[in-house]
């Protein structure tokens, strides 16, 4: 199954996906992660996306749609994948359309994980990352409602949205992950 899970930064996607790609078996594709890396190895993509992510705007679209293409056509992606921070914006969802098209494949569902803000900066203020100083946080908050909130639309149209209530112990919530995905199960066996 092709699925993305969707949700403001501090959501819990991080820990619902390692349970997801277990229960799925299809490989991670987390854009976070996959920056993270590059930043550390000092590549020229990680150097460019640095100062970018450092404030909490969005990494430029060719960077990142070299990036995914690129992992995306890899083998162990054909039975499916996670996606994970991508896509974020109306045209990384439509230029990932064309790509899977391309290959015959396509989404078969989107998670949204619905947490309210104060909730989220409450959880940021527990945790630690560079980017997770108050007010980058508060711009990447407000990237996700102007940039990333359409996208739930574009997939609503496409009867592919589950929206998850984000808030509760990590079981509890991915007891409803689980639910969304049996009906994606169901609904693409449906003729
Ligand atoms: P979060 O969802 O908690 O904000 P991520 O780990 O998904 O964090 O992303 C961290 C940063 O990486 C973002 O703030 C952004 O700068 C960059 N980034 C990740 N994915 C994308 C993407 N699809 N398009 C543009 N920038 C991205």
């Amino acid at each position: 199954m092709r699925i993305i899970l969707i949700g403001p930064p501090g959501a819990g996607k991080g820990t619902q996906c390692q349970r997801l790609v277990d229960l799925l078996k299809v490989p991670h594709l987390s854009t976070g992660e996959m920056l993270r890396a590059e930043v550390r190895a000092r590549t020229p993509a990680g150097i460019e996306a640095d100062g970018y992510m450092a404030h909490g705007q969005l990494v430029p679209d060719p960077l990142i749609l070299g990036m995914v293409g690129r992992r995306l056509s890899q083998p162990d992606c054909r039975e499916g994948c996670l996606l994970d921070g991508f896509p974020r914006t109306l045209h990384q969802a439509e230029i990932l359309d064309d790509l899977l098209e391309r290959q015959a494949m396509s989404v078969d569902g989107v998670i949204e994980l619905a947490v309210p803000r104060d909730e989220l900066v409450r959880r940021m203020l527990a945790r630690k990352r560079a980017d997770d100083d108050p007010g980058i946080f508060a711009k990447r908050i407000v990237s996700f409602e102007l940039q990333t909130a359409p996208l739930l639309d574009y997939y609503s149209r496409q009867d592919k949205l589950a929206t998850i209530d984000g808030l509760g112990s990590a079981n509890e919530i991915f007891d409803r992950v689980r639910a969304a995905i049996q009906r994606f199960e169901r609904a693409s066996r449906r003729p």
